[in-house]
């Protein structure tokens, strides 16, 4: 058994756990990296990445099936080649994991550890079977996974989840997504568009991430226009038959369906990866869930020389905020004790669909009535928006009453990924819906259509 000592032991090589070594080490700090699967990321193998190269080729279909309107027709067919799509996908991604494993590759071999690591008490760790490691601090960077409920487990390799997608070697026929969160939407959507006949089916009525109705209602109208999209339906039963399963599920309309799919893409939320960590070793507390209880603006596990960053802790599972998370608590671990709060950015999150879906700032849900004004905007008639024939989409913007501060926005819309940019600055410089409106907007844009939205709500506050 190797014994290594160090001043900060980083569990998990991901997106959080690379730049808490980084920070770790720009601190003055001794780093180990311990990684106990593949290095490459969650987000560059499985996640952000090749979610989003499966998009790109998904709209390249659709607009090449999308032209009549405009005058333009396309003679003979569309053709899908599964095959090419999946390879173009992967060997992009490759691309992207290669980057980052270069980058592991250059660190000095001292600073990293291969095997998974579990705690033996709050200061030692157990890596494999080969390696104790004493660190004056840890940071717990170990990700999170797919929840896979028994009823899908059953069916063996037909249940599927993110990662198993992006190894396809070619687009199945058939496909049954489950959840209708942010990965279920856009990997629901995306199927459809290159051919896969698809059903995504949610339990309790969620849109992706969006909590306010209006806009939750107009999104679910949308999506349901383009798949078979059941937010509300209660699957009693998924039976696997030979290559196939047997889905029985009643919608929200109190239908009872029974369908055939050659997988069930379970993409019903994820879980931190904290269960190997053998925490009940450490002194930490922990609350129901088994997650070290800590200090959200600190990462520290109570008083502890312990920090959590990223998916890890289960509360913004968010590639940026993964990597700012990571940043905060190495540089904590490396000073611990005398650790101070993490800077945050202004709230932001994206869902990669058509429509894009996007949330700043405060939630709907979140915000108490009576404090707030709603200005509204429907893409429908948006000039530039119609142009394009992308003219589907409803914004709510909330603007504090007492402050004449935006506050939070949450819509479906065109170009939402590149508006809710332009609303996170505002909302991060505290920008009053006067300063605003005082801002430039080219004619025509987009844009345009949140302009009206912040006029809507300041007619309101007057
Ligand atoms: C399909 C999909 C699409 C996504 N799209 C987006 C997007 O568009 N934009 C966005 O912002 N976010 C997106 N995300 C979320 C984003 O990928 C994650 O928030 C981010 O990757 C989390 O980084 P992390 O460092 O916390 O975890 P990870 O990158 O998962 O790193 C954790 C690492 O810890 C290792 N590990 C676990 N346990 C141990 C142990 N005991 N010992 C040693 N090592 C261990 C794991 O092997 C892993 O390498 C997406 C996620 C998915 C699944």
């Amino acid at each position: 058994m190797n014994t290594i000592k160090t001043d900060v032991a980083i569990i998990g090589a991901g997106s959080a756990g690379l730049s808490a070594y980084r920070a770790a080490k720009a601190a003055g700090a001794a780093a180990i990296l311990i990684e106990g699967g593949a290095h490459g990321t969650t987000c560059a193998r499985v996640g952000c990445m090749p979610s989003k190269l499966l998009i790109a080729a998904a709209e390249a279909a659709h607009h090449a099936m999308h032209t009549d309107a405009f005058g333009v027709h396309i003679e003979g067919t569309v053709r899908i080649d599964g095959r090419e799509v999946m390879a173009r996908v992967k060997s992009e991604r490759d691309r992207f994991v290669g980057f980052v494993v270069a980058g592991v590759d250059a660190m000095p071999g001292a600073d990293k550890l291969s095997g998974y690591a579990r705690f033996i008490d709050d200061n030692l760790l157990q890596v494999g079977e080969h390696t104790r490691v004493h660190a004056k601090s840890v940071v717990i960077a170990t990700g999170s996974s797919p929840v896979m409920p028994a009823m899908y487990r059953a069916l063996g390799n037909r249940a599927v989840v993110n990662d198993d997608v992006f190894s396809w070697d070619d687009l199945p026929k058939r496909v049954a997504v489950i959840g209708a969160g942010v990965i279920g939407l856009e990997l629901g959507q995306a199927l459809a568009r290159l051919g896969v006949r698809v059903s995504v089916l949610g339990a309790r009525g969620r849109v992706g991430p969006l909590t306010d109705p209006e806009v939750r209602n107009y999104a679910e109208r949308v999506f349901s226009e383009a798949f078979r999209f059941e937010p509300r339906a209660q699957v009693q039963a998924a039976v696997r038959d030979v290559d196939e399963v047997r889905l029985r599920y009643v919608s929200g309309a109190d239908e009872l369906v029974e369908d055939t799919f050659d997988y069930v893409l379970v993409a019903a939320g994820r879980k931190p990866n904290v269960a190997g960590l053998a925490l009940h070793n450490t002194s930490l507390e922990l609350d129901a869930n088994g997650l070290p209880v800590y200090d959200a603006s600190t990462l520290q596990a109570g008083a502890h020389p312990v920090f959590i960053a990223g998916d890890a802790n289960g509360v913004l599972p968010l590639l940026h905020e993964a990597a700012d998370e990571g940043r905060g608590a190495g540089t904590n671990a490396a000073r611990y004790p005398n650790v101070e709060p993490v800077e945050r950015r202004a709230p932001i999150s994206i869902a990669f669909t058509d429509p894009g879906i996007a949330m700043v700032g405060a939630r709907h849900v979140d915000l108490t009535a009576e404090s707030f004004v709603t200005g509204e905007v429907s893409f429908e008639d948006q000039g530039r928006s119609r142009v394009m024939l992308r003219n589907r989409g409803l914004m709510h913007v909330y603007v504090d009453r007492a402050s004449r501060r935006f506050v939070g926005a949450e819509w479906i819309g065109p170009e939402a990924e590149h508006i809710a940019h332009l609303l996170a600055w505002a909302l991060q410089m505290k920008l009053t819906i006067d300063e605003m409106l005082r801002m430039p907007f080219y004619h025509p844009v987009v844009e345009e259509g949140l302009r009206t939205a912040l006029r809507e709500a300041e007619v309101k506050l007057r």
